[in-house]
């Protein structure tokens, strides 16, 4: 080993452990970004040191690769571009948010970095290559833009938009919110939760919305009514291979749908409220943000929903207090209504009793005719044998044959023998 060859390997290794010292101090100021470190050289950036958070990164998986061979998507060049210009003018230069595209096909993902590009020179000051120091700042990026828009929605929610409104809104945002082309639906669970209803679904087809409204829960019944029936998400990667979607294979087809990822939407007592879905055209694996996304906007309709069962249920409550009012109220009506009426009794009883003992005293005091009273305008010279009287008061005496025929016609007459004295005489004992 000679002299000048252990010379360059210490001074690259102390340039290692600063820049482990700076991925520990840029860790600790980023809190769960990784910084990633890497040493290029040569035109095409060949990888020659490589943290493992750059590796995962950039996938370029060991060193002795050119960057410009790995990174896949060449109309996002701002970091070869990056490159390509510290080692042309040999100065250092730190760009925040460097978009890269990492991965390809379903695993592809968008991703930010802030990154510090020095030049790295040899004994004679020529550049080498290039010290690559970065932040990946795509999650901080992400989740400043979540956060804004959660704001959005809770604040809508807290003045009580209508339930349609917000659902609509949440997922157009959503929708926006991801550089990629994705659909978000949400379907309402009926309260014995065996049906989902259509909810949101600003962006997919009418015919589509329409098929799947009213759809059973249960296993095997696509993304959405596998996720509600387990009560746990269910990630369909690809709709054209899954049995999951044997049933609606042919209507994704149709509206142009590769892969499905849903959520069921819990209350806090772990109840059924519906699902939170994402389409995509293409098959695809969900990445950390389309997880983190989920997680905070599936929160955000169980959120909404409750409120809406609660408004609903307070308005149920009021109509009931209401109608309870107004029954209690027809109650004490008919109360006071039966106790007046109870009073007019008493007092027609009262004066029912007062002419029956009038009637009583009277018939007490009329004395014993000769003749037959109750002959008419003819008068009837037959003696008086018997006493008739009705509740009223009347009295008279009369004949065998009259007192017969006012017992026939006068249906309150009775005969009032002299000697019991009426009812007077009961009522006075
Ligand atoms: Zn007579």
């Amino acid at each position: 080993m000679s002299a000048s060859g252990a010379h360059g390997r210490t001074a690259e290794t102390s340039h290692v452990a600063g820049a482990v010292a700076a991925e520990e101090d840029l860790r600790a100021l980023f809190g769960r970004s990784s910084a990633v470190f890497a040493t290029v050289s040569g035109p095409g950036h060949v990888v020659e040191r490589a943290n493992p958070a750059f590796h995962a990164a950039f996938g370029v998986g060991r060193t002795g690769l050119a960057l410009a061979d790995v990174l896949p998507d060449v109309r996002d060049r701002g970091f070869l571009d990056l490159l390509d210009e510290v080692r042309r003018t040999g100065e250092a230069r730190t760009d925040r948010d460097v978009r890269v595209e990492l991965g390809s096909g379903p695993q592809a993902r968008e991703a930010f970095f802030d990154l510090t590009c020095e030049p790295r020179r040899d004994a004679a000051g020529d550049v080498l290559g290039v010290r690559v120091i970065g932040v990946e700042t795509t999650s901080v990026k992400h989740s400043q833009r979540l956060m804004a828009e959660h704001r959005v929605l809770l604040e809508q929610i807290a003045r009580q938009a209508p339930l349609a409104e917000v659902l609509d809104g949440m997922a157009r945002c959503i929708e926006e919110l991801v550089p990629r082309e994705l659909f978000v639906s949400v379907l309402l669970a009926d309260p014995d939760g065996l049906h989902l209803r259509h909810g949101a679904a600003p962006s997919l087809p009418a015919f589509y919305n329409e098929a799947i409204d009213g759809i059973a829960t249960g296993e095997g019944v696509g993304s959405c009514g596998t996720a509600a029936h387990r009560r746990e998400p269910v990630i369909v990667t690809d709709i054209a291979t899954d049995p999951f979607w044997d049933d609606f294979r042919d209507l994704a087809v149709k509206a142009g749908l590769g892969a499905c990822w849903s959520t069921p939407i819990l209350a806090r007592d772990g109840g059924l409220l519906g699902t939170f879905a994402m389409y995509h055209r293409v098959p695809r694996v969900p990445q950390e943000i389309d997880l983190a996304i989920i997680r905070v906007f599936a929160g955000t309709a169980a959120l909404a929903i409750e409120r809406h069962h609660n408004e609903l249920a307070r308005q149920a409550a009021e109509a009931r207090a209401e109608a309870a009012r107004e029954a209690l109220a027809e109650t004490a009506r008919a109360e006071r209504e039966l106790r007046a009426e109870a009073e007019r009794r008493a007092d027609a009883a009262a004066e029912l009793a007062a002419q029956m003992r009038a009637a009583a005293a009277a018939h007490a005091q009329t004395p014993r005719p000769e003749r037959c009273q109750l002959g008419g305008r003819t008068g009837c010279a037959a003696p008086a044998e018997l006493k008739v009287a009705d509740s009223w008061g009347d009295a008279a005496w009369g004949c065998s044959r009259h007192v017969e025929e006012v017992l026939i016609h006068v249906p309150s007459v009775f005969i009032a023998g002299e000697e019991l004295g009426g009812l007077s005489a009961y009522l006075n004992r």
